[in-house]
């Protein structure tokens, strides 16, 4: 898939519009966007909305949007997060081409921009001890003081670079600094650290350094090299964009890449920083990062999102320059208008109570043949199998029912979708008193589910036939946290807000036999009860584990959640 085939004229929002503005004034020809990942962790949903902005504007454009790995951290990155974002962001529909990049591959370059910077007396190396430099640094209402090695001479300072990069000092006992401003009032601009010393085997450079560029100084000079035009990136580097301009103002890069600052997505019920996902996964809150209940990308394509709905979802939030929480119906919402018009019909109980109908032959079995979606009929229909012996929803019988519960009840007839009218005659007990099973009789010329003399029939029930069905395991969730805001108060730990009740398995669920061959790219409506798809870890061929997506309606619904 390319990214071409899914952009739609957007209306501009303020980046789009400084972009389209650049483009007509003629600063730029082409439009040069990347996505810069830190393989620490998962892609969350969070970062969808960058990777849609990035990738979107770029192909709007016609230009090109690159991978890049930001991999200056070698004690916290892996290979394998790096292979699970780039097959997140091609799950998203998103085509880097040629352009992957990482930037472990300007290293050598980086190193050779410092020394340049050490020679036009623009960085210095550094003695402080990180406490010391702290203190050195002021705060936000009191200035800053100068390094006693900050007036070093450049020859001092290359020798001493040098020695760094050679391994001849500890870990963290030197640093090598810009040398900006310690009075500035932005703290970023207070001789920040461009390098510091860190014996950490890389991912991909192994153990060919021990100094390491720090996040600030490579991402500008990544941009400049790849020749970036819009560096679009979150609130917070605002007020790190006078470093990324001095970086390239200072070394005069042939390239300057303009950042754009946009509001992060933070979503209700959730966390969203990769270092809080990491406490979840590591501590053993779920079962990994891909947990259907983790609002990372593989937990949302495991819990049964599609693409199309994630892309959706950030077209319909938008940009903005202020941060909020964006509420999780929305997200839920997208999902759900995409399974709704694409996801076939299916049959499933999850609480079974078995019905047998005793005027039913014994014998006789048929097919019923069920349209596989109501509206559209080139999703053409399949058949399924009825029987003597049924199994229903406990929840859709109840002995003592009040007057407006149209479903089953002693000596009251329901409507056993595109099967038949039925009646409750009996109701079965075991020596507690709990209800077994219940008798019904039918009747056999309401075949398709009306009566022939016109009778009005409000209830319609799904069912399983209990001969055929095909037990397997469900698991629904509910939010993973219990209020919406689980970060809402610094000094309590946000994993106290954990739902203790966020996963529920149901290892008795009586499904239609068709849904034996369902695989983890299916996506079913299970009538009346929500969306779900098969698990793609847990099941087996023949034997699906199912995973509930997400609601019917844009309520938290009460037919499951009993
Ligand atoms: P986290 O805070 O989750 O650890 P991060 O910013 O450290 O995320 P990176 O891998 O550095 O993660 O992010 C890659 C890109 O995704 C960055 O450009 C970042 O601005 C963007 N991004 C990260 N989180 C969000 C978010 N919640 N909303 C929008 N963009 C995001
Ligand atoms: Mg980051």
């Amino acid at each position: 898939m390319t990214t071409q085939e899914h952009t739609n004229p957007k209306s501009k929002d303020f980046i789009r519009t400084i972009i389209a503005n650049d483009l007509s004034s003629g600063k730029h020809s082409t439009v040069t966007t990347r996505f810069p990942p830190e393989p620490n962790g998962f892609l969350h949903i969070g970062h969808a909305k960058s990777i849609c902005l990035n990738f979107g504007v770029a192909s709007e454009n016609n230009g090109t949007c690159h991978l890049r790995f930001d991999d200056t951290n070698p004690s916290k990155e892996e290979e394998a997060y790096v292979e699970a974002i780039k097959t997140d962001v091609a799950w998203l529909g998103f085509n880097w081409g040629d352009n992957l990049f990482f930037a472990s591959n300007y290293f050598e370059k980086l190193y050779s921009y410092a020394v340049e910077l050490i020679k036009m007396g623009k960085a210095y190396v550094c003695d402080l001890s990180p406490d010391e430099m702290r203190t050195y640094r002021g705060t936000l209402t009191e200035p800053g003081k100068d390094s006693p090695y900050r007036n070093r001479s450049a020859e001092e300072n290359l020798t001493l670079f040098e020695q760094m990069k050679a391994g001849e000092f500890a870990d963290g006992s030197r640093v090598l600094r810009a040398k900006i401003d310690m009075s500035s009032g932005n703290i970023n601009m207070r001789d920040p650290v461009l390098y510091r010393i860190l014996r950490a085997t890389h991912h991909r450079t192994g153990d060919t350094w021990c100094i390491y560029p720090m996040y600030d100084y490579t991402h500008c000079l990544s941009d400049a090299i790849e020749a970036i035009t819009h560096s679009l990136c979150t609130l917070e580097f605002a007020d790190h964009r006078p470093l990324y301009d001095w970086v390239l103002d200072t070394l005069k890069t042939p390239c300057h890449p303009q950042q754009i600052e946009f509001a992060r997505l933070n979503l209700t019920y959730t966390v969203m920083s990769k270092r809080k996902l990491l406490q979840l996964v590591n501590e053993e809150y779920v079962s990994g990062w891909d947990d259907p209940r983790m609002l990372t990308i593989s937990g949302l394509r495991r819990r049964g999102y599609t693409p199309a709905s994630i892309r959706t979802f950030c077209d319909t939030i938008g940009l903005a320059k202020r941060e909020s929480r964006v509420d999780m119906a929305v997200l839920e919402n997208c999902i759900r208008n995409d399974l709704n018009d694409n996801a076939p019909r299916a049959m499933a109980v999850l609480k079974p109570l078995k019905v047998l109908i005793t005027n039913y032959p014994e014998d006789q079995e048929e097919e019923l043949v069920i349209a596989n979606h109501p509206k559209n009929p080139e999703m053409g229909s399949r058949t399924v199998p009825f029987c003597r012996e049924i199994y229903i929803e406990q929840d859709d019988f109840l002995e003592d029912p009040p007057k407006k519960f149209f479903r089953l009840a002693p000596g009251r007839e329901v409507r056993l979708r595109a099967a038949y009218l039925v009646t409750c005659d009996e109701v079965i007990k075991d020596e507690n008193g709990n209800i077994k099973e219940l008798h019904c009789s039918y009747d056999p010329a309401s075949r398709g589910g009306s009566a022939p003399d016109g009778r009005k029939v409000k209830g319609t029930l799904h069912w399983v036939s209990a001969r055929h069905a095909l037990q397997a395991e469900v698991r629904l969730y509910d939010r993973l946290f219990n209020i919406e805001n689980p970060e809402i108060d610094k000094d309590v730990d946000f994993k106290t807000h954990l739902n203790p009740n966020s996963l529920e398995v149901l290892s008795e669920c009586m499904l239609e036999p068709n849904l034996s061959t369902a695989t983890s790219s299916d996506h079913f409506q299970f009538e009346r009860l929500g969306y779900f798809c098969p698990d793609s870890k847990d099941s087996l061929p023949g034997k699906p584990v199912f995973n509930h997506t997400v609601t019917l309606r844009d309520t938290w619904d009460k037919v499951l959640k009993k």
